[in-house]
């Protein structure tokens, strides 16, 4: 058997086309952050699920299992989080090997249950097996939305801004950081520390689905190329992003300088910020700064717009560059 040809996309998006949905509870099944199931008094159940597989989403010389455990929860909770939901409920499936210590077994759910205590979430259930290839640790989360509320990938419009909740490409430095054997450094913690331990924007994500001012959102996992891809797919539209509108950080460039690298890359194709990305009506603007300034003393940044073209541009100065679909894939 040959290597699989295909992406990540082609692989789902042939998954999907074996599938018709008939069951007029599913509001929407997969193309999004989360499942959307219609329930009683205009209220939807969200469900999402996420993988980490040791070797391919962490490495134990660098990830204490306590932290093993909070990101298996938090990255769940972000996709909750990205349709504006509150996550309620997981079921978490373990894959260990023979020699996986109890201790790694006791730190790791300390690590994962108090990420889940931290958002009121019960866990219900899961599973336990053995896979002697290695640490594997999946979990399924459930959320509630008012159905009015929900925010979806495929709602941005012609002329919207296209808006970031935080610098990205922040996980990424953090994961070369962890490889060039720097994890414990105290000069790059909080890189490192948004590898290793991110924090899902539950608190923001319920704020721009409340406001009422915001047309589409996702969380950011694959570098915003991608990301942002996936939003102009599934709402028709395009994107520009300018390259001067990214918000950088210093340290981030210091990482850059350090290890040779180059943090636009790192903004663009790096996997695992769990930001939020969102749109909204251009006449939004200072009412939505100024709001979530208010409530949750927050910046946000806006990174560029919708546009109609079918494309994702990155503006710099005269240069365009098209990055769609070009951050993270398992199989490219
Ligand atoms: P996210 O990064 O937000 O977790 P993914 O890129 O993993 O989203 O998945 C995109 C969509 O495809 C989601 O709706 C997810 O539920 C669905 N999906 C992914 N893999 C499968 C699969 N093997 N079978 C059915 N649906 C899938
Ligand atoms: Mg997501």
């Amino acid at each position: 058997m040959g290597r699989n040809p295909f992406t990540e996309l082609d692989i789902i998006e042939r998954i999907r086309s074996l599938q018709m949905i008939t069951d007029p509870q599913v509001k929407l099944g997969i193309g999004d952050d989360c499942a959307v199931l219609r329930r009683p008094g205009g209220m939807v159940e969200l469900l999402t699920m996420d993988t980490m597989i040791e070797g391919v989403h962490f490495n134990q010389d660098w990830h204490p299992p306590e932290l093993l455990g909070r990101k298996a929860a938090s990255v769940n909770v972000s996709d909750i989080a990205a349709m504006g939901g509150m996550p309620r409920q997981a079921l978490l499936s373990l894959g260990l090997t023979n020699e996986t210590p109890t201790q790694w077994i006791d730190a790791f759910m300390a690590g994962f249950l108090a990420v889940l205590a931290a958002h009121d979430i019960m866990l219900i259930g899961g599973d336990t097996v053995k896979n002697p290839a290695g640490v594997v640790v999946s979990v399924t989360l459930i959320g509630a939305a008012e159905e009015k509320k929900v925010l979806y990938r495929s709602g941005a419009r012609l002329g919207d801004l296209v808006w970031i909740s935080d610098v990205p490409g922040i996980a990424a430095a953090g994961l070369e950081l962890c490889r060039a054997g720097l994890a414990e450094d105290e000069q790059w913690r909080r890189l490192v520390d948004a590898h290793r331990d991110p924090v899902p924007e539950v608190a923001l994500g319920r704020l721009l689905a409340e406001s009422g001012l915001v047309n589409a959102m996702m969380d950011t996992s694959d570098g915003i190329a991608t990301d942002l891809a996936h939003i102009c797919r599934a709402s028709g539209c395009g994107a520009d992003v300018d390259r001067d509108a990214l918000p950088g950080s210093e340290l981030m460039i210091a990482a850059g300088n350090l290890l040779q690298q180059d943090p636009l890359v790192w903004a663009l194709k790096g996997g695992e910020d769990f930001l939020l990305l969102f749109t909204s009506p251009a006449s939004a603007r200072t009412k939505l700064t100024e709001l979530i300034r208010e409530k949750i003393d927050r910046k946000i940044y806006c990174i560029g717009s919708v546009t109609e073209k079918d494309r994702v541009i990155l503006r710099q100065g005269q240069e365009l560059k098209d990055i769609a679909f070009q951050g993270y894939d398992h199989f490219r």
